[in-house]
């Protein structure tokens, strides 16, 4: 017998906390799903695929300005709108990926993705999968290896294919090494 889904599990309400939550949890996610000799970059499509989600991109209608969606029924579906440039698709599906590990693997109620046009993230549901598509798409290990040996946040965007800003500004742990 299966104990009902119960509200006690819910992401932090602050959105800093939820951001750092979403970090953590993509980094569990790459260390289950990404098998390193694969290189660079992460694909987020193969691991939806690994984990029986389907992913279909066509442009969404004119004036829809979502870049992805999680069917909230079943959990294993999510659309990506294909106007965006590529960078911006894998980034809405690392997003979308985040919303998915925290309903269906962490058991929490899916939140309202409400980040409105300018980005500004307004939930915390919203921090967490922002933060969780970063890390996901710039693990904190491949990243920290990259600045030690010298590379660039230019380079690190190109190998990563994030954007430039993105590289720039991926906040590692503080770890002593
Ligand atoms: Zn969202």
């Amino acid at each position: 017998m299966t104990l009902p889904a119960t509200e006690s599990r819910s992401l932090p309400t602050n959105p800093d906390d939820a951001a750092k939550l979403g970090a953590d949890e993509a980094a569990e996610l790459y260390r289950e799903t990404w098998d390193r000799q694969r290189g660079f970059p992460v694909d987020p499509a193969q691991i939806a695929i690994q984990k029986g989600i389907r992913v279909f991109r066509f442009p969404f209608e004119p004036g829809d300005h979502r870049s992805g969606w999680l069917n909230p029924d079943t959990l294993d579906q999510i659309k990506i709108n294909s106007r965006n440039s590529l960078e911006t698709q894998r980034n809405s599906l690392a997003h979308e990926l985040g919303h998915w590990y925290s309903t269906k693997v962490q058991g929490r109620p899916l939140g309202s993705c409400n980040r409105d046009k300018t980005r500004v993230i307004t939930t915390p549901d919203d921090a967490y999968a922002d933060s969780f598509a970063l890390a996901l798409l710039m693990p904190e290990d491949v990243v920290r290896a990259a600045r030690l040996l010298g590379y660039t946040p230019t380079a690190i965007a190109l190998a990563l294919a994030v954007s430039v800003e993105s590289a720039a500004n991926r906040p590692l742990s503080a770890r002593l090494v």
